[in-house]
């Protein structure tokens, strides 16, 4: 099987499609997030300078000079170095490739309200100047009912410092994250976590449950209520209208979002994201049926593509043949249709 000359972990962001990528870190120092799997079977480990070092070396070579203007820090959060340690790596990663301007990581806000607003600024100076946190949602209950491990106080200190050092940041969240029990409170507190911290980027997810995981046992405990896709959109509604006072780009931007239109400049494009959501919400009731169908199964990536009558009345036979499968309701299979995305 073909391997490269240097290591790699499994994920990055979506933005970081055409970086170069560096693994400082196997895994999640956390690994306790209801809804994530994605660390499971992998033990933690910061791995040895001189072997990351090793690995730049290794792909500089590779590469053979490729001038990469961006690289991210695998796996789930560089921060967890000692300073001294990240940044003899973004050190040694500038000298083998001086044409990069920005050098990326995951950095979780309990992690990072543990180095001093100066050490952050240090690993800012030396190359680290974009920052990208999953911090989920901004509401306490939520947080804590997901076991983030991460407060509403501990991602706005994180994000000011991050910022103060001259990072840029961009935030995750998920959208149904507060299952049907917490929508409001998981939109409205992150919309006031927004409005205190002015992220650069952002990037909202929607949720989708792993089997296997902590939330599917609550699902099935009933402790947790999967929200249907057209409950996600009133939620991310609710959100976006009370962003307030910011200037963030802010996008739906993984094939797990139901509405990739919604992407656009704060506070310019508020209204016109706003309007993208209620026309979808005033949809009838068996229009954002077809949509959400047509979307999924990927015939649609915009509202407006829903005109095009071949693909509507292709997608409505699906949705017909989708009712007749016994393969549960619709949003069993909205569902399962977004978590093979993810
Ligand atoms: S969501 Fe992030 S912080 Fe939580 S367990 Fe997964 S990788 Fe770790």
């Amino acid at each position: 099987m073909f391997s490269l000359p240097f290591e790699q972990g499994p994920i990055r962001p979506v933005d970081e499609a055409d970086s170069l990528l560096i693994r400082t870190t196997r895994g999640c120092p956390w690994n306790r997030c209801s809804f994530c799997s994605l660390y499971d079977t992998m033990k933690f480990s910061i791995r040895p300078v001189a072997e990351i070092k090793q690995d730049i070396w290794a792909a500089k070579d590779y590469f053979g000079g490729h001038p990469f203007d961006t690289c991210f820090l695998q796996d789930g959060d560089s921060f967890v170095m000692r300073t001294k340690d990240l940044i003899e790596i973004l050190e040694t990663l500038n000298k083998a490739f001086p044409s990069l301007r920005q050098i990326s990581s995951y950095g979780r806000a309990q992690t990072m309200v543990k180095k001093s607003p100066q050490a952050i600024k240090e690993i800012c100076d030396a190359g680290l100047n974009k920052l990208y946190c999953g911090m989920e949602s901004g509401s306490l209950e939520v947080l804590e009912k997901i076991r983030k491990g991460i407060t509403p106080e501990s991602i706005i200190k994180s994000a000011r410092m991050a910022r103060q050092a001259g990072m840029h940041t961009t935030q995750f969240i998920i959208l149904g994250l507060g299952g049907t029990e917490l929508p409001d409170t998981h939109a409205l507190e992150t919309a006031r976590v927004f409005n205190e911290i002015n992220p650069d980027h952002i990037r909202v997810l929607t949720i989708g449950i792993k089997p296997g995981t902590d939330l599917d046992r609550q699902m099935t405990q009933g402790e947790w209520t999967r929200p249907s896709e057209a409950a996600m959109i009133a939620e991310q509604r609710l959100l976006l209208e009370h962003i307030d006072g910011i200037d963030s780009h802010y996008a739906n931007h993984h094939s797990v979002d139901l509405l990739l239109e919604i992407r656009g400049q704060l506070p310019g494009d508020q209204q016109r994201l706003l309007g993208i959501m209620d026309r979808f919400l005033s949809l009838s009731e068996s229009r954002q049926i077809n949509f959400i169908l047509g979307r999924r199964l990927g015939y649609y990536r915009t509202l407006d593509d829903q005109a095009r009558e071949p693909d509507f009345l292709f997608v409505e036979k699906q949705v017909q043949k989708a009712l007749a499968s016994g393969h549960g309701s619709l949003e069993d299979i909205f569902h399962h249709l977004r978590t093979q995305v993810i």
